[in-house]
């Protein structure tokens, strides 16, 4: 097939030459002999003698006036008019011209792509849209820098901040702890004493000044005689007597409110830098409830049935 193509080709090229050209002309032949030797189409059997044809003519060398095709005569001294006609007639050349035409016809579009450069022009007005995100981007290269030197800061005042939150609360664990030794919890005081029964003021007295003795620096002052009530002479030693009313029943609150005659003295202790102050009572049977500060967690207007 392309041995064949390239015998229609060169067919159609020496007809369409030979339609054209005047081949008297040397210049002409001349012209087409050139570019021949540069192109290689006519390379057949036809194509030398039609080489060599157009060449005698236009030389003026005597030739017989015959086509280099058929060999029927030729008016116009190469191809005669049948072969012409039945060169530039057939699909193949009809083909080629049409081909011809429309690459022809690309040409301009060819041209309108050139006018389509002003579009290429329009996208490089877009171009500077597409350096807004460059520059967002330089602003990103750049914001780092910033972030780094914020986030630094925030990094070290949050060390600075929970550091200084971590020693607060040390201190405060601290003071925690110290606490208890400044105001340490101890146990109920109880007295090593038996009750005595008294029968006055001064047996009640005396009573008193063996658990707040005078030489450790207790003073007992009395205050007056009163009636109380005697259940709270009936607890146990240790406790505190208005904790235990608060636990009573109806029935036995009732047996526990009966009054007895009781001494009451106050006493008061002064150290250089402490001072306690204190109420006693003693009752007939020698038994005493002291009522003051206790640290022992109980409430501090809590009579405290000592002995
Ligand atoms: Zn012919």
């Amino acid at each position: 097939m392309a041995d064949d193509n390239k015998l229609k080709q060169e067919l159609l090229y020496m007809a369409s030459i030979t339609s054209k050209y005047d081949f008297t002309r040397m210049e002409v032949v001349e012209g087409i002999l050139r570019l021949e030797n540069e192109r290689r189409i006519l390379d057949s059997v036809f194509g030398r003698r039609f080489k060599t044809r157009i060449f005698d003519i236009a030389a003026g060398v005597k030739i017989d006036d015959t086509c280099v095709l058929c060999g029927q005569h030729a008016d116009n001294r190469v191809i005669c008019n049948h072969c012409m006609e039945t060169i530039l007639g057939s699909d193949y050349a009809k083909n080629k011209i049409k081909n011809k035409q429309t690459k022809r016809f690309k040409l301009p579009t060819i041209d309108f792509s050139k006018f389509k450069l002003p579009e290429i022009k329009l996208s490089k007005v877009k171009i500077p849209e597409i350096k807004l995100p460059k520059l967002e981007f330089l602003k990103t290269e750049e914001i780092p820098d910033n972030r780094k030197n914020s986030v630094k800061i925030f990094q070290y005042a949050a060390v600075i901040c929970l550091t200084l939150i971590l020693f607060m609360q040390i201190w405060l664990l601290a003071i925690a702890f110290s606490l208890p030794s400044y105001n340490p919890t101890v146990e109920a005081k109880v007295s090593d004493n038996e009750p005595v029964a008294v029968s006055d003021i001064e047996a009640a007295k005396l009573q008193l000044q063996k658990d707040f003795p005078e030489d450790q620096g207790y003073t007992i002052t009395f205050a007056r005689e009163d009636t109380d009530y005697a259940g709270r002479f009936l607890v146990d030693r240790g406790d505190c007597c208005l904790e235990v009313e608060e636990q009573l029943s109806d029935e036995e609150r009732y047996d526990y409110f009966f009054t007895e005659p009781i001494f009451i003295f106050y006493i008061s202790y002064n150290e250089d830098d402490a001072g306690k102050v204190g109420m006693a009572e003693v009752n007939h049977t020698g038994s005493i409830l002291v009522m003051g500060s206790f640290n022992d967690g109980r409430r501090t207007d809590s009579f405290y049935r000592y002995r």
